[in-house]
C-alpha cells in the first residue's frame, strides 16, 4: 500500500522519491505542465526518444552496430592518462551512488510500469501544433538573431482574460483581450497575469507560461560587441524587472553551450570557449542576500577543472554539492552502460551558493544545506534538453517569497521563472503542447 501511495503522489507531482536514499525519479512533463492553466506539454512531444525498445541503440541515432563496435573500442585496455584517471576517479566517487539509485528504481514495479505509460498512446501530430515532428524543423531564433534587422522583428502577445475585476472587489467574466506588439530581441518580454498567453511570432505560435518572462539575446549585439554587451544586456535584465528594495535572483541555474567538438552538437546550437563564461555578471545577478547557483557540466575533466578552479570562483560562487541525471529508458534500463567511458549515462549539476558580499554566517543560515550525490533520474527528452530541476533546487532557498528565479542560456519558460539565451522559446512553440 506504500507503494501505491507513493505512486499516486508521483502521478500527481511528477515527483517519485525512493525512500531513505537521496534519489527521486521525475516526469519532467507532469512538472512542466505545472506552469501552465489552459495548455499541456504534449508527452509525446517531449518524450522524442527512448521509448521504443525493440529498437535499442536506435533511438539516439546510434546503430546498433555501430554501439557494438564503440564497446568494444573502449573496452580495449588502455593506460590512462593523468586527466583520465581524475575523471575514473570521480566516477568510482559517484557511482555507488548511481548504482544504488539505479537499483531501488528496478525494484519499484508499480512505477516501472507507470514509466512505461509516460508517453501515452498519443499521436504525435495530434498537438496544437502544426504538423511538422517536435525534432523536425530548425527554430529560426538563433539565425534571425544574427539578422542586422533583428532590432525590428516584434512578438505579439495575446491576452485572453475571461475574467475581470469588478468595482465591487469581485469578478465578471468578460472575455476582454489586449495585444501587445514588443521587440522580440533584446528585450525583457513579460507575462504578468496568472494564465497563459498565445503569442505570434512570423507565422509560428507560442505558449507563455504565467507570470514568467524572457529576454532573447540577439547575436549582433554580441557580434559587434563581443561579450562587453552580455555583461550589460544582463544588468538591463534587472533594471527592466520591476525594482523592489532587495533586487535580484535566489536561484539561478545556467546551463552553457560548452564546446565539446561534437559536430552533432554544433549543428543545433552556437557553442563558447570557456573563458567567455568568466564574464557571466552572476554576483550581481544575485540577491543581495544571496543565491543558489546550480551549473549543468558535461563529464569532462577538462571542464571540471575549468569550472571548479576557474569560474565558479570568479563568479563569487562556492561549491556546496553534486547531483547526478541519471537516465533511463522507458523500460527503466540506462541510456548506456555505466561504465562506458565516453558516453556516461549521466550529467553533473554542481550546486553552490552565492553572496555579493564577503561570506558570512548570516548568509549561509538563510539556505538549506544542501545535500550532496543527489540522484535525479528521468527519461531523457530532446536532444541536450535537461530535466526541469528548478523546483528540486527551491526547497534549499526559503526565505525568499516570492522566489526570483533566472535560468541562463534557456530554450524553454517556466513560471515564476526569467528564461535568458538566444532561444528561449525554442520549447514553447505551439507543437510542443496540446489543450485539454
Ligand atoms: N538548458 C537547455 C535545455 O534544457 O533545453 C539547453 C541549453 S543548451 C546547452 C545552450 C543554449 O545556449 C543553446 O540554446 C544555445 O543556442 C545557447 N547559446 C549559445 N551561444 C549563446 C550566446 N552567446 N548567448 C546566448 N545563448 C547562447
Amino acid at each position: 500500500p506504500g507503494m501505491s501511495d507513493k505512486l499516486s503522489k508521483f502521478l500527481d507531482s511528477g515527483i517519485y522519491r525512493f525512500e531513505d536514499l537521496n534519489a527521486v525519479f521525475i516526469d519532467p512533463v507532469r512538472i512542466l505542465n505545472r506552469s501552465y492553466t489552459r495548455f499541456r506539454v504534449a508527452p509525446s512531444a517531449y518524450y522524442t526518444r527512448f521509448f521504443e525498445s525493440k529498437h535499442a541503440g536506435q533511438e539516439s541515432g546510434v546503430s546498433s552496430s555501430n554501439l557494438r563496435k564503440r564497446k568494444r573500442k573502449e573496452k580495449e585496455p588502455h593506460s590512462l592518462n593523468e586527466r583520465e584517471k581524475a575523471a575514473e576517479q570521480r566516477h568510482q566517487e559517484a557511482r555507488p551512488f548511481l548504482l544504488k539509485a539505479h537499483e531501488c528504481l528496478l525494484r519499484a514495479t508499480d512505477l516501472l510500469e507507470a514509466m512505461s505509460n509516460l508517453r501515452g498512446d498519443f499521436d504525435p501530430l495530434q498537438g496544437c501544433g502544426n504538423s511538422q515532428s517536435p525534432s523536425g524543423l530548425q527554430q529560426p531564433f538563433v539565425e534571425l538573431g544574427q539578422d542586422w534587422q533583428s532590432a525590428l522583428y516584434d512578438i505579439t502577445l495575446n491576452f485572453h482574460q475571461h475574467e475581470k475585476p469588478t468595482a465591487d472587489g469581485g469578478s465578471a467574466i468578460t472575455g476582454y483581450t489586449e495585444q501587445r506588439v514588443l521587440p522580440i530581441f533584446d528585450n525583457l518580454v513579460v507575462n504578468e497575469t496568472s494564465v497563459d498567453v498565445e503569442a505570434e511570432f512570423l507565422n509560428n505560435r507560442y505558449v507563455i507560461p504565467r507570470q514568467s518572462c524572457f529576454y532573447m539575446v540577439s547575436h549582433t549585439s554580441m557580434f559587434f560587441f563581443p561579450f562587453v554587451t552580455w555583461k550589460s544586456d544582463l544588468r538591463q535584465i534587472q533594471n527592466l524587472i520591476p525594482a523592489e528594495s532587495s533586487c535580484g535572483f535566489n536561484l539561478i541555474v545556467v546551463d552553457p553551450p560548452w564546446e565539446n567538438g561534437s559536430a552533432r552538437q554544433k549543428l543545433r546550437y552556437p557553442t563558447l570557449p570557456n573563458r567567455y563564461l568568466l564574464s557571466l555578471p552572476i554576483k550581481q545577478l544575485t540577491h543581495k542576500d544571496g543565491g543558489l547557483v546550480a551549473l549543468w557540466v558535461t563529464n569532462r575533466e577538462k571542464l571540471r577543472g575549468f569550472v571548479e578552479k576557474e569560474l565558479f570562483p570568479s563568479w563569487g560562487v562556492r561549491h556546496m554539492a553534486t547531483f547526478y541525471w541519471l537516465k533511463v529508458k522507458a523500460d527503466g534500463l540506462l541510456i548506456n552502460d555505466l561504465d562506458l567511458f565516453h558516453h556516461r549515462p549521466y550529467e553533473c549539476l554542481l550546486v553552490g551558493h552565492c553572496h555579493r558580499e564577503a561570506m558570512d554566517s548570516k548568509y549561509l543560515s538563510i539556505f538549506q544545506a544542501v545535500q550532496h550525490n543527489q540522484i535525479i533520474i528521468s527519461i531523457p527528452g530532446d536532444y541536450s534538453r535537461k530535466p526541469p530541476i528548478g523546483g528540486l533546487l527551491l526547497e534549499y532557498v526559503p526565505g525568499f517569497k516570492p522566489t526570483r528565479c533566472l535560468e541562463l542560456f534557456a530554450r524553454e519558460m517556466t513560471s515564476g521563472w526569467t528564461s535568458w539565451g538566444n532561444e528561449p522559446l525554442h520549447f514553447q512553440e505551439f507543437r510542443y503542447f496540446s489543450t485539454q
